[in-house]
């Protein structure tokens, strides 16, 4: 059997891992990251993708919304290429509560917050798609973040300082000797191929999966998942993060992204044993429609593109019968060694999206403590790849002779100064293969070669190839040409890859099949039967 000696395994390529896996590297620490699908496959690449000012949590919990504006100045510095500053407004309509708006503009200022009461001619300059009825309004310094380019910029990074990545491929067990923790057994679920990794300190970042990977230790870590389901519009109809001021309640926020809107969210509870098979339901649709229309009234004319849901990984650390008392909702590290005796495993989840790097930082922390080391954190000042510049510099056209305008702003939009490693000024790299998001076969290429890409849907992760009006009708199919001319893959592979991208695009339509979606979805048939063919999905087990 191959084995691997590092110092750390991370399990988990969400953005906690990445995050912790990168702080490892910057201090010098060997490390490895585990991930059992693709990079932020799991709830990290299911959320709002929200920069929280803290203010959404401003009135309720002051601990989170310190936190979150710390947190929120600095990834705004470190990680530009993937935040887009848009600022947001709380807007409170006739039927709320006229108290929490003075409570949310007090709280904001103890938290240190900038909240400002504007008036209602300006939030509707501000964003003239806001529902006119609304009394009042506030603005806080929110923003949106794409957290598929965060947890790829921290992977690329840490791999350029030495780390290794393995996805697709799952810590079936952890370790453990005399002395404690001894590493982890993995198995590749492309290739069934089984190794180990020796390392001193496992990372448990593996979110809501955590009680089971702690169960396979005896260990017992409970978590109580809570599922959250959002609606995309096709369209970009905000152009600010538009909340209701109000108690944190379903529906509540609308955030714009890219070329689209996104309305979320619902809070439900769910089973343990569900948490792989969470879908979107249709009543959290009507609820959630419900809840857009009221904030902007338009989207009842936008077209649906696609819902989707996470589940948020609460974590109780009481032991026997929990009575949900002691589920935290912050951020939990947990030091196995102290809790239950074995040595070299932590545990880290909760959280939020935008707290990660703090998270990192702590369990680094840790890690650092169980190594004997003393290596200060730096990822609070230094950028991420892609994100050196300060500002964003626009690519000058000249150092791209012939190639259009909008290419050049969408590469860069989205690998920031790494534009300059994907677009070439020649012909077959300027050639689009995604429409809808202007992706060049140079951009696929790079994803390829540089970003952990083992199929089409871990390509839509790091290009946005696929997400656009069509989702992936046509360039799915282009695309599917470079995994057989780079990654050497059979044609029977490939269309077996295809198949499954298209039915992993399929889960998102399904809740939403009618108007406009039903449409397009009538014609991707036709082209997927019609010409192509296409048959069942494959199935790949999960369990090993
Ligand atoms: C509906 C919803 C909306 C949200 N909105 C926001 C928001 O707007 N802003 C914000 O800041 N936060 C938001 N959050 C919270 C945020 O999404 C999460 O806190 C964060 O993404 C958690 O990241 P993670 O890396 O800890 O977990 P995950 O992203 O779940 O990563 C864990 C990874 O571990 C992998 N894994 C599991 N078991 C194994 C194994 N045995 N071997 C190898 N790998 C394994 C999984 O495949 C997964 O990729 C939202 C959450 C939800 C549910």
């Amino acid at each position: 059997m191959k084995s691997i000696e590092t110092d750390v395994v991370i399990i988990g390529g969400g953005v906690t891992g990445a995050g912790t896996f990168r702080d490892c590297l910057i201090r010098g620490i060997p490390a490895v990251l585990v991930e059992k699908n693709d990079l932020a496959s799991g709830t990290t690449g299911r959320n709002h993708g929200l920069l929280h000012s803290g203010a959404r949590y401003a009135v309720k919990d002051s601990a989170s919304a310190v936190e979150c504006i710390g947190e929120n100045r600095i990834l705004k510095k470190i990680a530009r290429h993937c935040i887009e500053d848009t600022g947001g407004l709380f807007v409170a309509l006739d039927d709320d509560d006229p108290a929490y708006s003075d409570k949310l503009i007090v709280s904001c200022r103890s938290a240190g917050i900038a909240c400002r009461e504007i008036t209602r001619q300006e939030a509707l300059q501000i964003e003239p798609n806001l529902n006119p009825q609304i009394v009042r309004a506030f603005t806080v310094p929110d923003a949106t973040i794409d957290p598929f380019r965060l947890v790829s910029a921290n992977v690329l990074d840490a791999r350029e300082r030495g780390g290794q990545v393995y996805t697709h491929t799952r810590v079936c067990r952890i370790m453990t000797g005399p002395e404690g923790v001894t590493g982890v057994q993995c198995q590749n679920r492309l290739t069934g191929e089984i190794f180990e990794i020796r390392a001193r300190v496992v990372a448990n970042a593996s979110g809501v999966w955590g009680e089971k990977v702690c169960r396979a230790t005896g260990i017992e870590m409970k978590m109580f998942p809570s599922k959250g389901s959002l609606i995309i519009f096709d369209y970009r109809v905000n152009r600010v993060v538009v909340n209701a001021c109000r108690m944190p309640a379903d529906a509540d926020i609308f955030v714009p992204g890219d070329t689209v809107s996104l309305i979320g969210t619902t809070s439900r509870k769910i089973a343990y044993e569900d948490i792989d098979t969470a879908e979107v339901e249709e009543e959290e649709i009507a609820v959630l429609l419900e809840g857009a229309e009221r904030l902007v009234p338009n989207v009842s004319k936008t077209r649906l593109l696609r819902a989707y849901c996470g589940v948020r990984p609460l974590i109780s650390l009481e032991k026997g019968t929990v009575d949900g008392r002691a589920i935290s909702r912050g951020i939990v590290l947990v030091d196995h060694e102290d809790r239950d005796g074995l040595k070299g495993l932590i545990s880290v989840a909760g959280g939020k999206l935008m707290t990660y790097r703090l998270m990192a930082e702590k369990t680094t922390d840790l890690i650092c403590h169980k190594l004997d080391r003393t290596d200060p954190c730096t990822t609070n000042s230094l950028p991420l790849p892609g994100s050196e510049t300060k500002g964003r510099v626009p690519a000058r056209r000249n150092q791209f002779k012939g190639i259009s305008a909008s290419v050049i702003g969408s590469t860069q939009y989205r690998h920031g100064e790494r534009v300059h490693q994907i677009l070439k000024s020649d012909r077959k790299n300027d050639g689009l293969i995604c429409e809808c998001e202007m992706v060049t076969a140079g951009e696929v290429e790079y994803a390829l070669q540089h970003l952990n890409v083992e199929d089409i849907v871990d390509l839509r992760r790091r290009t946005r190839l696929g997400m656009g009006p069509c989702q992936g009708t046509l360039c799915a199919c282009r695309a599917t040409s470079f995994f057989i001319d780079l990654k050497k893959i059979s044609g029977e592979k490939a269309n077996q890859m295809l198949v499954d991208f298209i039915e992993e695009r399929w889960k998102g339509i399904k809740p939403i099949l009618w108007g406009d979606a039903l449409r397009e979805t009538e014609f991707s048939y036709w082209i997927h039967q019609g010409l192509i063919s296409t048959k069942k999905k494959s199935e790949t087990p999960d369990e090993v």
